[in-house]
């Protein structure tokens, strides 16, 4: 990639929409704001041209004007990178939003979505049929974006992440070449589009598994801050023995007036814990007893439609993000203390939730693709989400802060989803040495300038033979 960009001209853009089924968006457009607004309000990138692509056509005409006017390439489709590596400043954006299409096949028991469906576009599809597979935890995010990224939701534990369920990818590459990704055809490309990311090329349509999930139920428990120590305790030892069918977290937040808890909770930080279960509420409700008799403040335990209980938890738009997390191989007393008492911390009233989740279960029975080690208990997730610029400081203190008192039981990895832009380090770190250099040959393949760099680069290296694994 040059670092010298040739601003492209009126006529040149005006090209470029001629030739594209999608249009483009440039900053003098009057839509110009909408169209480039992504979730996370602190990142103010501004790109030149913004091409809203609707078929694998118009991705490899824009790559290929992104290539003659040297500019910075960015892909976007859900908008939810917290790095914002959807948008170039005064580069050029791949909107995948216009290709949002599903088409389930409900005797093969699959799904096939564009690449810029979001979760909300695949779950209504296949709600009716009572299949589904695993998405995120809200219903906003982009289905390629998280699912390139492993891809870490409320079905995990039961149906593995994401990219398990994933069969298939037709991807642009960055010299504008449609490939079909199978396990047949390119299987080292089918490993890589596994964990990988966006780094090997623009997904324009993904394929999934999907599993019947006939019935689905969640009960949410609140208590006060101050008991969070010795509720976490008391969830951690019922996962430890929980089937896979059970999933969900211990989640400090601010408790809002729509939540389970009475008035004088309203606006305070509390800790609640979901349990999430993909089977009947009669289970549901024997698996929470023991934390129904250490006397929540407030609960709601119903049977809920997937797709409905995903729709219920979307986050905010228009906040500032600023986010990370630390894989734990194990949570003793001395974790969950650490991790209770940096609660403390997050700002309040906010959006900000710090998160405990399990892994485990069929996650660690997956395949090795690339990612986090598979082997991984516990996942510590500081998610700040607030409104107030003064409070940017603060937030990272807090979600480092948090990263750094529960490391000593860390994996060493990290869940790349879940972290912003922490350095080069941390990338090979969240991939391991090894899957890292793999992935870097996969990339020199297909993307040698490395054109897509934005998310977690893997940046590309042919092998010497020195350093053949
Ligand atoms: C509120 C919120 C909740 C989240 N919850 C979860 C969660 O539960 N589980 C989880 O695993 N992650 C979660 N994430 C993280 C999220 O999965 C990643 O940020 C993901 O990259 C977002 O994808 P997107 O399409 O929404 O974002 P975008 O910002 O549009 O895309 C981010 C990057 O993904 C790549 N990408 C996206 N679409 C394509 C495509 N079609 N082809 C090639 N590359 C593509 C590109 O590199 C792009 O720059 C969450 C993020 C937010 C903000």
């Amino acid at each position: 990639m040059s670092t010298t960009s040739r601003e492209p001209d009126d006529r040149a853009v005006r090209g470029l929409d001629t030739a594209l089924t999608g249009t483009v968006v440039t900053p003098g457009d009057p839509h110009y704001e909408d169209v480039r607004e992504v979730f996370n309000s602190m990142i103010t990138a501004r790109p030149a041209v913004i091409a809203r692509c609707a078929t694998p056509d118009d991705v490899a005409t824009a790559l290929a004007f992104a290539a003659d006017h040297r500019l910075e390439v960015a892909v976007r489709a859900g908008g939810h990178s917290v790095s914002g590596a959807s948008l170039a400043d005064g580069g050029l954006v791949i909107d995948l939003r216009p290709m949002n299409e599903v088409s389930v096949d409900v005797d093969r028991r699959t799904v096939t979505v564009g690449g810029g469906a979001t979760w909300a576009d695949l779950d209504a599809a296949t709600q009716p049929h009572h299949l589904a597979t695993t998405g995120g935890r809200v219903s906003t995010t982009g289905v390629a974006g998280l699912t390139l990224g492993g891809g870490s939701g409320w079905l995990e534990r039961r149906f593995g992440l994401a990219c398990d369920n994933l069969l298939a990818v037709d991807l642009v590459t960055a010299a504008g070449q449609r490939l079909h990704v199978d396990e047949e055809s390119t299987p080292d490309l089918f490993w890589a589009v596994h964990g990988g990311g966006g780094n090997f090329g623009v997904a324009t349509s993904l394929t999934f598994e999907l599993r019947p999930l006939p019935e689905f139920c969640i009960a949410l428990l609140v208590w006060p801050e101050s008991e969070g120590r010795d509720v976490a305790r008391l969830y951690r030892d019922l996962i430890d023995t929980a089937p896979e069918a059970v999933g969900g977290g211990v989640i400090y937040h601010t408790a809002a007036e729509d939540d389970p808890v009475p008035p004088e909770l309203v606006d305070t930080l509390c800790c609640a814990v979901l349990v999430t279960h993909t089977g009947p509420i009669g289970e549901l409700r024997e698996f929470v007893a023991p934390l129904r008799a250490a006397q929540p403040r407030g609960e709601f335990v119903a049977e809920v439609p997937y797709a409905e209980f995903q729709r219920m938890l979307d986050d905010p738009p228009g906040h500032r993000n600023y986010w990370s997390d630390e894989n734990l191989r194990e949570l003793p007393d001395a974790a969950i203390d650490r991790f209770c008492d940096r609660a403390q911390e997050m700002p309040v009233p906010s959006a900000s939730q710090q998160l405990l989740f399990p892994w485990g279960g069929a996650i660690s029975r997956g395949r090795e693709w690339p990612g986090f080690d598979r082997g991984a208990a516990w996942a510590v997730h500081p998610f700040g989400v607030y409104l107030d610029p003064a409070d940017d400081a603060r937030v990272r203190a807090w979600s480092r802060g948090l990263c750094a008192d529960v490391r000593p039981w860390g994996t060493g990895d990290a869940y790349l989803n879940f972290i912003g832009d922490e350095g080069h380090d941390r990338v090979v770190a969240g991939f391991g040495e090894r899957h890292y250099r793999r992935l870097a040959r996969i990339k020199a393949e297909y993307d040698p300038d490395d054109v897509f760099h934005r998310w977690h680069d893997i940046r590309p290296s042919r092998p010497t033979m020195a350093g053949a694994d």
